[in-house]
């Protein structure tokens, strides 16, 4: 079977009530990196962020995290655009990554969200949604303006798909030659009032996988927001498809808090009892077609 790629989604913009673990400062995000490094994870998805945990944008943030990580690991970066919170055109959007690549800082990753989506969260006990205006656009055109331009630097495209209109985006844009094969397609599932993605379950995620383009190389990788993915691994492991773990996604309280390390081993020990051996950064960028 092809070696496992484990991708730990260190952040997000998670706080610390539920789980003290979640890594905010460069400094952090480093010594996670290396941890998850260590443990098995191959990329590392981060958001800069400011030493009381907000939102950190500006392309300095991105840059000290970005020397950070490198200079304590040779683990593969996947950075970010921000997102649904993220209120900024296209070119805003992507003005640090340009800066990072510029300064030769070029992330290995940036995500691509394939398309729009309602973002409110609905609390089933509440009986109400928490909010009835949030959007996340991403325009046809605004996609086609981040994929020109990471191809030009280099920079692979890890495409978010959603649901199964955003993974039809995906393929069209492979198909009109916007995206290089081998796909690297992330398969949201999600759970908690999250509506957006599908649901956080085998059924759920087959749903994706009748769909995936059999006429372009691609791999694939689960993420499962607000929910334990550990649960649903061993089938994931056993269908070939690769994983994303961290307290970005779940704070894991149920587990006793534990590190995005642990998790990571948690992952490790799974793919051992599955006999499907770990890709290292190297390997994963070989299997991915990255230069
Ligand atoms: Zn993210």
């Amino acid at each position: 079977m092809q070696k496992l790629i484990i991708e730990v989604r260190a952040n997000e913009y998670a706080m610390r009530d539920t789980n003290p673990n979640v890594p905010w400062t460069a400094e952090e995000i480093a010594e996670t990196a290396a941890a998850c490094r260590a443990a098995g994870a191959a990329i590392i998805h981060f958001h800069t962020r400011t030493d009381d945990g907000g939102p950190a944008f500006e392309a300095e943030a991105h840059m000290a995290a970005m020397v950070a990580v490198r200079s304590a690991s040779d683990i593969l970066i996947h950075a970010t655009l921000g997102g649904p919170d993220r209120a900024a055109n296209a070119q805003e959007r992507i003005a640090p990554v340009i800066a990072l690549a510029e300064a030769g800082l070029r992330p290995d990753f940036i995500p691509l969200d394939m398309g729009s989506s309602n973002v409110d969260i609905f609390d089933a006990a509440a009986g109400a949604f928490r909010s009835e205006e949030a959007t996340y656009g991403n325009t046809t055109g605004t996609l086609r303006y981040f994929a020109t331009t990471l191809k030009r630097f280099g920079i692979k495209p890890s495409l978010q798909i959603w649901n199964l209109p955003m993974l039809r985006w995906a393929t069209a844009f492979a198909d009109i030659g916007l995206l290089d094969e081998p796909l690297w397609l992330n398969l949201l599932l999600s759970e908690g009032g999250y509506l957006a993605a599908h649901p956080g379950t085998i059924a759920g995620l087959r749903a994706f996988l009748d769909f995936l383009p059999a006429h372009h190389r691609h791999h694939w990788i689960v993420t499962l927001g607000n929910a334990d993915i550990l649960r649903l691994a061993p089938e994931i492991i056993v269908l070939g498809g690769h994983l994303c773990i961290g307290l970005g996604d779940y704070p894991h309280a149920e587990r006793g808090a534990p590190s995005n390390a642990q998790l990571v081993a948690e992952l490790a020990r799974l793919a051992e009892a599955a006999g499907r051996p770990l890709a290292t950064p190297a390997e994963a960028k070989a299997m991915l077609g990255m230069a």
